[in-house]
């Protein structure tokens, strides 16, 4: 079964660091059943693109508009990545969930969008640490998995991202990961790819991709160096 490896850099080495990194990257040899793909931000995709285009790693975005174009000022549309280089994008990070307001229902128009374009979506959903601990992290992702899957049959990702994991070195145990994307896949008759993140390391990254279950990891902090990255890289196609 074919493994995923998403980097999701943020709002970090906009500049010449990530300009290198991605230079390095281009030089990893990636097995072929592992597919690797780094989100950069936006103002270096087209640059990113002519670093990676003949290497094994595939580019993507980290959001992108429900919009095909107009009067969206400070969006990017699923056509603008395309044609900047993007195979893949993100949608309904836990940062974009809280910080910008999105609602599953923006995050389903922007998955949808974005597989027009032929970009396949990264669909995160995941509970916050206050849902955990009441208990509420099955009932919270039924309806963040339902409202926010593309309506039409297309293929996409679906990163269960605990929202108390993400960027704090915890990781829920191995069995809770098995339990809750056993979850996640009986909501579905035709089952996507599912990915794990959340804190996300060298060290952890072969547990949790020997989960049942989990066919890939989503990497935030890992992801900006090129020692981490590697590792994680290494390590998946160990497996
Ligand atoms: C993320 O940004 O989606 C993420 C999982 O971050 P980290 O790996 O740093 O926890």
């Amino acid at each position: 079964m074919e493994k995923f490896i998403v980097g999701n850099w943020k709002m970090n080495l906009g500049d010449d660091e990530g300009l290198d990194l991605l230079k390095n990257l281009s030089q990893l040899k990636v097995e072929s059943h592992t597919t690797c793909i780094v989100s950069p931000p936006f103002t270096i995709l087209k640059s990113a693109q002519k670093i990676l285009e003949n290497s094994s790693i595939f580019l993507g975005a980290q959001d992108c508009a429900a919009e095909e174009k107009g009067a969206f000022t400070g969006e990017i549309s699923p056509y603008m990545l395309k044609m900047a280089g993007c195979t893949s994008v993100i949608v309904g990070h836990s940062e974009r969930r809280k910080h910008h307001g999105e609602t599953s229902d923006i995050v389903r128009r922007k998955a949808e969008k974005a597989s027009l374009f032929g970009l396949l979506p990264i669909i995160c959903v995941g509970e916050t640490l206050a849902e955990y601990e009441a208990q509420k992290t099955l009932s919270i992702l039924k309806s963040q998995v339902e409202e926010s899957v593309p309506h039409k049959d297309v293929p996409f990702l679906l990163a269960y991202e605990p929202v108390w994991s993400i960027g704090t070195g915890k990781v829920p145990k191995i069995e809770e990961i098995e339990h809750t994307c056993a979850f996640i896949a009986n909501l579905f008759e035709s089952i996507p790819p599912i990915l794990y993140g959340g804190s996300v390391s060298p060290d952890n990254v072969k547990s949790i991709l020997k989960s049942s279950h989990v066919n890939g990891v989503l990497v935030g902090g890992a992801s900006l160096n090129f020692e981490q990255f590697k590792k994680i890289i290494n390590n998946v196609t160990q497996i």
